[in-house]
């Protein structure tokens, strides 16, 4: 169907907006009003194949521009971002629905990895062995792949694109994003300070689209590279079909976050961390705690110190100081709250139910309060399903070794966190346990910009983590030059591999 309205989110091909050859178009909501406030395109095949042109037309002068004109950019466009974050922050609350707070944190984040990607000459550098065999000498460089594809989900619509594209520009990649239809607009406001920055047109493209676009990256024969953050049944997806078309591949998925609470931890803390990490971007992070397992006989305790710390948060649209906004759209909000459902027929205890939230906002919005579910059995789809939503379960156990194997046992393996005032059992879960990111007494151990971000098992398809130093990995391939340059001594036939 196509609606264009003057407020129609468009494509950014070659430095300016395209409408595109695509008549089809999608709904992008205003959550805490539940409206459709603009629509956005949906692009075809030769939408992509448009931007990816632009894309290749733009890397042999931008790979072969010098390491301080791109760092001159980035740092022109860090220092935009930083001066405007709060405009970023405003389309971040309108479209995705979070409270301003949090829509600037994000915003602080992303930037962390901007300003990693302005100093990424040194980490880019190659090595070089003098005299490797007599008068012989062996180096490295990193040279960039050309045009990269990067995917992106709608939980950060400014962060998980900022995860990629700093570091693929900086190294002299060009780049197509496909930001999520849900909440799009980010990505334009971006573009646009990328060129005010004096990014060369056609470095940085933005095509908006469902599975026709991203099917249309993942099979070009001109995209050297994917980079997806989404589901697991998507990235595992990508990955496999990314793969079979020659791209390297990057594909995080989801998660579902346990927190272990051992007996000795300071419970206010516990509970505090529990609410933050459980009900912040309304349970919409894909490092947000799900699980809290507590180890008896701390269960009741907790239960009751979070319950008090619940029963003062407040709900509504992100502009109004408010500490939770809506969820993205209705059909998600429905299929969240539905495992408040599934929960009681498992024989699990509903203590606190969002579904009857007050919330300070458009009677039509998308909105579902904090809800609490102790006594959650491991086989119930509570607990095995990524839910997504402000719903936080409780799994009770009776010591450190059963909570473990629980965690170990999941599929998913994104982000995990253990609170103890001891400091030998933190030190063994930190060994033992199966996740990729790991919090001792911090419940969202998101790395800073320069670690890589990334987690085990179903949390991950591809064996790199996004940014940091793996993305300099990610984003370049090695050669290895191996050079001699004659002199009067040199002279004879040897048909052996050079041995002094
Ligand atoms: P999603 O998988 O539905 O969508 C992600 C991207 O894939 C979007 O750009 C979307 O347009 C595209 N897409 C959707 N369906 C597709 C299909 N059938 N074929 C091809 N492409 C398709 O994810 P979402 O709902 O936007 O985001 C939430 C999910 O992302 C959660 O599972 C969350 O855990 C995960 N996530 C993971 C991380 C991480 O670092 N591991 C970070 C953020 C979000």
């Amino acid at each position: 169907m196509s609606t264009v309205t003057a407020d129609t989110v468009e494509h950014w091909i070659n430095g300016k907006t395209v409408s595109g050859a695509s008549k089809r178009t999608g709904p992008v909501f205003d959550p805490a009003r539940g409206e459709v406030a603009r629509e956005v395109r949906l692009a075809s095949t030769a939408d992509v194949d448009s931007a990816v042109q632009a894309a290749k037309d733009a890397f042999p002068d931008w790979s072969g521009a010098s390491w301080a004109k791109r760092q001159q950019v980035l740092f022109a466009f860090r220092e935009i971002l930083n001066a405007r974050k709060g405009e970023v922050a405003a389309i971040l609350t309108s479209e995705h629905g979070k409270v301003t707070a949090d829509a600037l944190g994000e915003v602080a984040r992303g930037l962390e990895v901007v300003e990693f990607a302005c100093g990424v000459a040194h980490l880019a550098k190659g090595e070089y062995s003098e005299n490797v065999s007599t008068g012989v000498d062996v180096y490295s460089l990193h040279q960039a792949l050309g045009v990269v594809g990067i995917i992106s989900p709608f939980n950060f619509p400014a962060m998980v694109p900022l995860w990629f594209f700093p570091i693929a520009i900086a190294v002299g990649n060009t780049v197509v994003l496909k930001p999520s239809e849900k909440d799009p607009s980010a990505s334009l406001w971006m573009a646009r300070a990328l060129k005010e920055a004096g990014l060369p047109d056609g470095v940085f493209n933005v095509v908006h689209g469902d599975k026709e676009s991203v099917d249309a990256l993942l099979e070009h024969p001109d995209v050297a590279s994917i980079s997806f953050v989404g589901s697991t049944p998507i990235a595992k997806y990508i990955y496999e079909t990314a793969s079979k078309h020659g791209k390297r591949v990057q594909a995080l998925g989801g998660a579902k976050n346990h927190m272990l609470v051992l007996p000795d931890a300071d419970l206010d803390l516990v509970a505090d961390s529990a609410v933050n990490a459980g009900f912040g971007s309304a349970g919409e992070r894909c490092m947000a705690i799900s699980v809290v397992i507590a180890v008896e006989p701390v269960a009741d305790d907790l239960i009751a110190k979070i319950t008090e710390r619940m029963s003062g948060l407040t709900v509504g649209d992100g502009t109004r100081g408010c500490d939770m906004g809506p969820l993205i759209t209705k059909e998600h909000r429905d299929k969240v709250a539905s495992y408040i459902d599934v929960a009681t027929t498992d024989g699990a205890v509903v203590v606190v139910d969002g579904r009857g939230v007050k919330a300070d906002g458009e009677a039509d919005g998308f909105w579902l309060g904090p809800t609490l579910i102790d006594k959650v059995p491991l086989t119930s789809r509570v607990y095995t399903e990524e839910i997504f939503g402000p719903v936080l379960s409780i799994v009770r156990v009776n010591s450190y070794e059963e909570g473990l194997a629980i965690i170990n046992a999941s599929r998913y393996g994104n982000g995990t966190a253990i609170f103890t005032n001891d400091g030998g059992a933190a030190r063994r879960f930190q060994n033992e346990v199966h996740v990729g990111m790991i919090g001792i007494n911090v419940p969202i151990p998101v790395p800073v910009g320069y670690f890589s971000f990334g987690g085990w098992k179903d949390s991950l398809f591809g064996d790199t983590k996004a940014y940091g130093p793996d993305a300099i990995h990610f984003f370049t391939r090695q050669k290895a030059i191996t050079s001699r340059w004659l002199d009067p001594s040199h002279g004879g036939i040897n048909l052996g591999f050079p041995q002094n």
